[in-house]
């Protein structure tokens, strides 16, 4: 089986270092929900149910919740480490 490095490309052997990267990705849902009586909280989510019957639910899932796997080469894995969330660098 051929593994590949899912950044640039590169085919890694058994003398290249190989690293997963596992990341989760989910809707911080907290304070969201109003404290609601129980009957208001049912025709929430009626309507809710309601504007959602039209929506393809694959994509209602990604907004809340993904898992990504990334298979890395040791350059990609210590670029990655190095600034995860991609934050330009200061150019001075
Ligand atoms: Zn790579």
């Amino acid at each position: 089986m051929r593994i590949v490095c899912d950044r640039c490309g590169v085919v890694l052997g058994p003398e290249h270092g190989i690293y997963k990267l596992e990341m989760r990705l989910y809707a911080d849902l907290t304070g969201s929900m109003p404290l609601i009586s129980p009957e208001e909280n049912e025709l929430s989510i009626d309507e809710l149910l309601e504007r959602l019957a039209d929506v393809d639910p694959s994509l209602v899932e990604e907004d809340v919740h993904q898992e990504l796997s990334f298979t890395l080469c040791k350059r990609c894995k210590e670029r990655f480490a190095a600034n995860p969330l991609c934050i330009p660098l200061d150019a001075n």
